[in-house]
């Protein structure tokens, strides 16, 4: 190991450079803070913009437009069989997407002036980080640090086979080709976007859950939808099914699945969830103190950890593990860093699975609230009485409203139908800010729109008979 540069004395050190770690730096530099911010990949984005969020968006971009021009033949217009090019696909999405974002966040943190060091960052106490980057070694001692360092993607358990046909999200996002046959293991947020993405683009997906439904935890009356939509675009969905073995055979993947056939596919995609990315960064030398379950980094509703000169958000804190409220924290760890009042006390914490049809969902659900013990009413709009959705040929839409009976606070929304992830947020909104279903109803929304079903569902709910 060669020493770099001298020792660096800074204020503030944001280990990593995700939406977590890049908005924590943002916010401190905009407060006055000498900020830097420490990446292994030295550049800002994280597993959101290289690995996650943004390219799998930009795939299911595709996938919808594909999804669009199929359906447009309900109404007389045929473009014909599409042809897909693979090559001009990723360019796009790696250039104009991912490259052009990466550009803009490299130039914000210029203006700002947040420097970003390339490099492997590890405690060596409370006050120093370490940075490794190849044969050279650097130091930064900080007065503060706000570990920021994420998630990645969890293997299968038991299930040990190296081969480059099983992927993770990472690579299933490189999309080296389309398989003909694509085994997929896990039916939550990446399992339903990906297969969505591989199946439009013409691979013949098997879905397994080990559970015995899609999406686990979330709202039954949502996920019927997505449940038909993709019992029809995936060649098989096995619920409550686990995979048993893999292996590999010359070009393909033999998959033993518990109660079935062998079945044999040319890639699989695991994607079972994410673990936070505690290790390997020297936390054990600090006071930072982590969960038991999960091995997250504790801390308070200020992103204090145990250490009073480390701070924590994002992915590694915990769940939802979403960009959104990685950056929230970043901005509320950044405040409390500079002795400012911040909390990150929020309500509602919107998710979305970019599907077709999308599911949304924010505050509490209806099961949620009754296992609290909360009397509720429920409202339910079909978007089969939407104009909107009637024009975009989408009826099988759903907008659901949960409101405290006694208050008519609204405590939840779910929706979901194309453009769920979009309407979610004026319900964030109405949570955040404790509305009442009255102050929904008497919004005035634009017609024809589908943000007028949440007003609908709110004139339900008021309705004397509800
Ligand atoms: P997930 O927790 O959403 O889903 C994992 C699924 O795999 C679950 O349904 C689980 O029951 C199933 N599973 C676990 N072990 C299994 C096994 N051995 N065999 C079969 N099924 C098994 O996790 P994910 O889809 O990997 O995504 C990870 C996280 O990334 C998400 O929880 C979310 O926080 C984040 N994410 C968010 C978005 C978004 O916001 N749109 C998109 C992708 C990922």
């Amino acid at each position: 190991m060669v020493m770099g540069d001298l020792v660096d004395e800074v204020e503030v050190a944001v280990l990593g450079g995700g939406p977590g770690g890049y908005s924590a730096a943002f916010r401190c530099a905009e407060l006055g803070l000498e900020t830097v911010v420490i990446d292994a990949a030295q550049r800002l984005g994280g597993a959101c913009l290289f690995e996650g969020c943004i390219p799998s968006k930009a795939l299911l971009h595709v996938a919808a437009v594909l999804s669009e021009v199929e359906r447009a033949k309900e109404f007389g217009v045929d473009f014909g069989e599409p042809r897909i090019s693979l090559d001009p696909l990723r360019k796009w999405k790696q250039e104009r997407v991912v490259g052009k974002l990466a550009r803009g966040l490299t130039a914000v943190a210029k203006a700002k002036g947040v420097e970003v060091i390339g490099g492997h960052g590890v405690f060596e106490d409370s006050s120093t980080l370490r940075i490794e980057a190849g044969e050279t070694l650097r130091k930064v001692r900080f007065k503060h640090a706000i570990v920021a360092t994420g998630s990645r993607p969890s293997g299968l358990p038991g299930l040990t086979l190296q081969s480059e046909r099983v992927m993770d999200s990472t690579a299933a996002l490189e999309l080296p080709d389309i398989p003909a046959r694509l085994l997929v293991i896990g039916g939550g947020y990446i399992g339903l976007e990906l297969g969505t993405v591989y199946a439009t683009l013409g691979s013949r997906v098997t879905l397994v859950e080990m559970t015995d439904g899609l999406l686990p935890g979330v709202d039954r009356d949502l996920v019927q939808p997505l449940q038909r939509r993709v019992d029809k675009i995936f060649a098989a969905i096995h619920l409550g099914t686990k995979v048993a073995a893999l292996r590999e055979t010359g070009a393909q993947i033999e998959a033993d699945l518990e109660g079935r056939e062998t079945e044999r596919f040319d890639r699989v995609l695991v994607a079972v969830g994410r673990r936070a990315q505690s290790d390997g960064i020297g936390l054990e030398v600090t006071r930072v103190r982590l969960t038991e379950r999960g091995r997250f980094v504790q801390v308070d509703e200020r992103c204090r950890t145990e250490d009073p000169r480390i701070y924590a958000v994002g992915d590694v804190t915990g769940e939802p593990m979403l960009a959104h409220r990685a950056m929230r924290q970043g901005k509320v760890a950044a405040e409390a860093v500079a002795g400012r009042l911040a909390a990150f006390d929020n309500v509602a914490i919107p998710a979305v699975v970019f599907t077709d049809p999308e599911i949304a969902w924010c505050g509490l659900s209806e099961a949620q609230a009754k296992g609290q013990g909360l009397t509720v009413k429920v409202a339910k709009f079909q978007w089969a009485a939407s104009g909107r959705a009637a024009t975009l040929g989408r009826s099988d839409g759903l907008t659901k409203l949960v409101a405290d009976a006694a208050s008519g606070r609204v405590l939840g929304v779910g929706i979901v139908g194309p453009g769920a992830g979009e309407l979610i947020a004026e319900a964030s909104l109405a949570v955040e800010t404790a509305a009442l279903v009255e102050d929904v109803a008497v919004t005035i929304h634009a017609h024809p729109t589908l943000s007028e079903s949440l007003m609908e569902a709110a004139e339900h709910l008021l309705a004397p008979e509800a």
